[in-house]
């Protein structure tokens, strides 16, 4: 489960989950559901956003899809364009934390700019954007997770990307704030917690 008690990690910033727990329950998840909306008999939030309710009938129409329905992935060029643009935008503390590993740091990046649509951008635009990776589902609640290596090469682990997102680009002053909530997802103004714009994080966890 996903609420499992968090190791200790990323100098206490981040939620990392067992990875074996959360990949058991992707793995169940991929037949369909791991990458779309919330199914009707799990939506957990009482008043989901339009845009999921598109791709649900999408994907009754068509059960045996992986659904993903209007997702546009990007090119290899466009992937690094983003990981150089976002690059720039990174907190001092990303840099410092994996200082000599940089290549892990990238790898984040480039998850962030393959599992979600091209014309989106989930850390410059002031909109909503769809997460299309790995989702961790916890109380019937899915949310967009990362798997992410940590510095010193020990195993790699599942996070709640709003928790990544805040430790790598959130101001000092709203990261303090931030860490003292439980180390939890966090709740998106939205209420869609598979959207993972920044702007969108609310400085409060999730119910689930
Ligand atoms: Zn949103």
């Amino acid at each position: 489960m996903l609420d499992h008690p968090c190791l200790p990690c990323l100098a206490g910033a981040l939620c990392l989950i067992g990875w074996r727990q959360a990949k058991a329950r992707l793995k169940n998840d991929k037949a369909g559901v791991s990458s779309q909306p919330p199914a009707k008999a799990e939506q957990p939030d009482p008043k989901p956003p339009k845009q999921q309710q598109q791709p649900k009938e999408q994907a009754q129409e068509a059960p045996s899809k992986p659904s993903k329905p209007a997702f546009q992935s990007r090119s290899e060029a466009e992937v690094k364009q983003s990981v150089d643009t976002w690059d720039k935008q990174l907190h001092s503390r990303a840099h410092s934390f994996y200082r000599g590993e940089e290549q892990n740091l990238s790898a984040v990046l480039e998850t962030l700019a393959r599992a979600t649509d091209k014309t989106s951008d989930p850390i410059l635009k002031d909109q909503c954007c769809l997460w299309h990776g790995e989702v961790g589902e916890v109380k019937h609640t899915k949310h967009a997770t990362i798997k992410m290596a940590k510095p010193g090469g020990r195993e790699a682990s599942v996070t709640y990307v709003s928790r990544v997102l805040i430790f790598l680009f959130a101001s000092d002053e709203g990261f303090d704030r931030w860490m003292k909530l439980p180390k939890k997802p966090f709740k998106m103004r939205c209420g869609n917690q598979l959207c993972v714009s920044l702007a969108c994080i609310t400085e409060e966890c999730h119910p689930s």
